[in-house]
């Protein structure tokens, strides 16, 4: 045996140490310090060290164990048969190097029984015992031999089957699965944290595997958590099935959930395949977090036959990680950047890091109040996310990783673009620079007056109106249509084509109505659908400025926040300014869909109440804002009408008390059609 340096064999015992405690951090407190590639890196020097010189292998080596021991609160449960941990497979060839192990102990055998491969779930392993068919108890898996009894946390899980399907469940059962929490979930339970003031958990699988060891079974109760199966096993060791595929389909008929996505492949080709579609397109719209895929070689005999490497892990079965959609990094910086409306939003600059197969530098921070809430310090480790979502966020600082270093960060008092002072509104998380003339807004504004539900103009990308503005040929969405060819041809970039489509992209958005104008503008609170409801209802620029804000929050759809918002804008000299302006340039200033102006109800506000004979709500609306009427909501003095069908309620108590004259469909049908 070779003798072991002195250097090496310190270093395996500081990799031990370390390892020891990133165990008991991850595994008993459910509060990671270090990420799962920090861990997987030391343990995997580790490893090499320890084959290199077999002699480092102590026998308390964290290589050597899974999970951790059990811990004095719950009761023990010992499996019927000893539950694993898997090897990893970080790229192709190791997926390969895995196929060549199988293949020096059952030779060609793999290649006629290929593989199963799975969704690799990011979540709690758990052992389900079904006595007769009916949940007796279930438990973590603990150090592998035996773990805690948490049954009766387990059994409020939504998806844990209480009690198994059909006639052939095996008198004495073992699934196991993972238990596991959805994005949606996860987020909502660590925000109730941050109210609550309590640290957040650093991902879905360690809240998962936190709230499956609660000692008060009602909080697990109130935590989304989910399942999904994996494997059963018979208490002589067998599974009940000839293959992995047979046995999902097993569980799935027994009433068990069975993770999306798995598949079987006939060769080590086209499990890679599979893993890079599942990494790279699949992952992002599953709602939960996996952290790879499982193959699985797919008959059982032969799984039996290759059987487990030290105790730990399955010969035939290996975990092919993904990069995590989650990791650790310095948080260098807080910014903010301007919106279109003037919103401050504060975003992380961040040292790049890998996030899901992605370099992330910037994330954001959503909030002043975020930031506070999270004790998020400039120069603090931060947990960064892509949870199902493209723009990453930070979760949360690891404070035990802070040296004293890191600086607390405020609001800045002033714009960092214009220098005007930052408002708060009441009510309003966020905060604003409220100069118009901003041009960090003016930027904003730009690229959503040009954007596809806006005035959809072709071209006009993102660079191209930074390039405008840097060349100071606009300030605002008027002097778009100012811009000529010879000014763009003067431009890097721009040749006499491309500077001539520009152009006429810009003039034909002239002719877009009124609805995706009203958008454009970037009034706070009106989105696409309200900016057409409120064209349709006033038909032309001319009838929406004169609209007071009570009958702006007539219109079905507007409420009393977005009916001020719009009546303020119109009120704005500065804004009234850059709507003449547009005027003037040629824009088109009527919605060509527009309720009638002169209809037979023109004018006349109606209430609908009750199930009318023949049509339904949304016909009737429609009947009613063709004929140039308005349906609203509450019976008052001013309503002209109100429709009554079946089981008319209060409405129509309180049209009577205010003498409001009630009609039926069939009289609805004759007004409406002016007769
Ligand atoms: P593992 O989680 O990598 O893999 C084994 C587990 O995968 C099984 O126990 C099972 O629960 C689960 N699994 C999910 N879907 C499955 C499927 N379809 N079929 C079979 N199993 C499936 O291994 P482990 O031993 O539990 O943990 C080791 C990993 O945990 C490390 O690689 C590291 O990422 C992480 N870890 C991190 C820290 C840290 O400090 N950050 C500490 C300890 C462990």
């Amino acid at each position: 045996m070779p003798a072991v340096p002195t250097t090496t064999s310190q270093r395996a015992a500081a990799l031990r140490d370390a390892l020891a405690r990133a165990q008991h951090e991850y595994y008993v407190l459910d509060q990671p310090v270090l990420s799962d590639q920090e861990y997987d890196r030391l343990f995997r020097e580790l490893q090499t060290l320890e084959q290199a010189y077999p002699a480092l292998r102590t026998e308390d080596s964290p290589t050597q164990r899974v999970g951790a021991p059990v811990q004095s609160a719950f009761r023990t449960h010992r499996h019927l048969v000893r539950m694993l941990s898997l090897d990893n497979a970080f790229d192709q060839a190791e997926l390969v190097a895995f196929e060549q192990s199988i293949e020096r102990i059952v030779g060609d055998a793999v290649h006629r029984s290929g593989y199963t491969v799975e969704l690799k779930i990011d979540g709690a392993a758990i052992a389900l015992t079904y006595r007769d068919g009916v949940l007796a108890t279930a438990a973590t898996r603990g150090d592998g031999t035996e773990g805690e009894d948490v049954t009766l946390n387990v059994r409020t899980i939504r998806g844990v089957p209480l009690r198994l399907l059909g006639d052939d469940v095996p008198p004495l059962l073992e699934v196991r699965g993972e238990v596991y929490l959805p994005f949606t979930g996860f987020e909502q339970m660590n925000e109730a944290r941050v109210a609550a003031g309590e640290p957040v958990y650093v991902n879905p699988r360690n809240a998962a595997a936190g709230s499956m060891r609660q000692l008060d079974p009602s909080i697990t109760a109130a935590r989304p958590l989910r399942f999904f199966g994996y494997a059963a096993v018979l208490p002589d060791g067998t599974a009940p099935a000839r293959t992995q595929w047979e046995l999902l389909e097993r569980l799935m008929a027994w009433g068990v959930p069975v993770a999306p996505h798995r598949a079987r492949c006939h060769t080590i080709a086209d499990v890679g395949r599979w893993a890079d579609t599942i990494e790279h397109q699949t992952r992002a719209a599953l709602g939960f977090a996996i952290d790879g895929g499982v193959v699985k070689v797919n008959d059982i005999a032969l799984q039996d036959e290759l059987g487990v490497r030290n105790d730990r892990t399955p010969r035939w079965a290996v975990a092919r990680k993904f990069a995590p959609d989650m990791a650790v990094t310095r948080l260098e910086q807080i910014d903010v950047s301007i919106g279109r409306t003037g919103v401050v939003t504060p975003f992380a600059v961040l040292a790049p890091v890998d996030v899901g197969g992605a370099t992330v530098t910037y994330a954001s921070l959503h909030n002043a109040d975020q930031i506070a809430a999270k004790d998020l310090r400039v120069g603090d480790i931060v947990q960064v996310v892509r949870a199902g979502d493209v723009i990453p966020y930070v979760l949360g600082p690891v404070p035990e990783r802070r040296d004293g270093s890191e600086q607390r960060w405020q609001l800045p008092a002033v714009c960092p673009r214009c220098g005007t002072t930052i408002v708060r509104y009441r009510d309003d998380v966020a905060s604003y620079c409220p100069n118009v003339a901003c041009p960090g807004r003016q930027l904003e504004g730009l690229v959503h007056f040009a954007s596809k539900e806006a005035l959809d103009i072709d071209g006009l990308s993102y660079a191209r109106i930074q390039q405008l503005l840097a060349a100071g040929y606009v300030h605002d969405v008027a002097d778009l249509f100012d811009v000529s060819v010879a000014q763009l041809v003067a431009l890097e970039r721009f040749g006499t084509k491309s500077a001539e489509n520009l152009v006429a992209a810009i003039a034909a958005a002239k002719q877009q109505p009124l609805s995706r104008l009203l958008f454009g503008l970037g009034i706070r609170h009106v989105g696409a659908q309200a900016a057409q409801l409120l064209a349709r209802q006033f038909g032309t620029r001319d009838a929406l400025m004169a609209a007071t804000p009570a009958q702006l929050g007539e219109v079905r759809g507007i409420g009393e926040i977005m009916a001020t918002s719009v009546a303020g804008y119109f009120a704005d000299p500065t804004a009234r300014a850059l709507i003449e302006r547009l005027r003037a340039c040629g824009l088109r200033f009527d919605e060509p869909n527009a309720v009638q102006a002169d209809g037979p109800l023109t004018g006349a506000t109606v209430v609908l109440t009750g199930s009318l004979p023949t049509l339904s709500r949304g016909e009737a609306t429609a009947l009613v804002e063709q004929a140039g009427g308005r349906v609203t909501s509450g019976v008052s003095r001013k309503t002209t009408f109100v429709v009554a069908g079946e089981e008319a309620g209060s409405k129509l108590d309180k049209a009577v008390a205010l003498g409001v004259e009630v009609i039926d469909e069939a009289e609805l049908r004759r007004r409406v059609s002016g007769t």
